[in-house]
């Protein structure tokens, strides 16, 4: 595997595909989000959280009463929404749509399910497509989502895809809900788990699946700081 930043320089002028990515995707609630922000935080790189784009452009459309079954409407919506990452005073990552933070809101169940809908339409993933590769700036890019490694970076030098059970994923996600204060059940979570997996890996256009270079890390049983650990391992062996 290459060396983060090796042969980065051509003519003093840092190439973008020289700039080092790690891709870690995977189906939700894998742990993708926790374990992307402190292994970027921890190498230093940058950190881009694709599935918070596809819930903005969501929030976005349903603030305008958009019908989200129109491609083209959702083509210029995604071209027209602003979204910036800022952290708060507390070193958390909050997440502002047209000048709005829009943070708790992108994090509702109903947000992800508006997201995963919309992210079906090819239109769509194209005209974020740029919007992606402009996050891949030196010295690194830890990129967290669902096609990554497939499509937005296929050519990352790191690639690792997240999975757990469906089971340990619900209750994942309860335990974070809960701690919010959000109220859920379990079996709820779980259904509407199972139901967007369905759909983000059935779907035609970038279905969820690992590279076929990527590594394969089933963290159903670690906790976090295991997972980071193996992650790390991968980028600085
Ligand atoms: O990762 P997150 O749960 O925030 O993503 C919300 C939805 O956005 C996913 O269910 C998926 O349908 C879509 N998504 C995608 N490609 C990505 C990231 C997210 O299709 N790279």
């Amino acid at each position: 595997m290459p060396r983060a930043g090796h042969n980065a320089q051509n003519h003093g002028v840092v190439m973008s595909e020289n700039i080092p990515v790690l891709t870690i995707d995977g189906p939700s609630g894998a742990g993708k989000g926790t374990v992307s922000r402190i292994v970027a935080r921890r190498l230093g790189w940058h950190y881009l959280d694709s599935g918070a784009l596809y819930r903005a452009v969501g929030v976005a459309a349903s603030w305008a009463n958009l019908d989200i079954s129109d491609p083209a409407a959702l083509v210029r919506c995604t071209f027209d929404t602003e979204v910036a990452f800022r952290e708060d005073d507390l070193g958390d990552l909050r997440v502002w749509v047209n000048g709005v933070d829009a943070t708790d809101e992108l994090r509702l169940e109903t947000t992800g399910a508006v997201a995963s809908a919309i992210a079906a339409f090819p239109e769509v993933r194209s005209a974020l497509k740029e919007r992606q590769r402009a996050f891949r700036q030196a010295p690194g890019l830890v990129a967290d989502g669902r096609d990554m490694g497939t499509v937005i970076f296929s050519d990352a030098q790191y690639k690792v895809f997240l999975t757990a059970s469906a089971e340990e994923r619900a209750e994942r996600r309860y335990n974070q809900l809960k701690d919010k204060g959000v109220s859920v059940t379990i079996a709820g979570l779980l259904r509407e788990i199972l139901a967007r997996d369905a759909r983000d890996a059935q779907r035609t256009v970038a279905p969820l699946r690992p590279a076929e270079d990527a590594v394969l890390l089933d963290t159903t049983g670690l906790n976090i700081d295991q997972v980071v650990e193996r992650v790390l391992a991968l980028v600085s062996p």
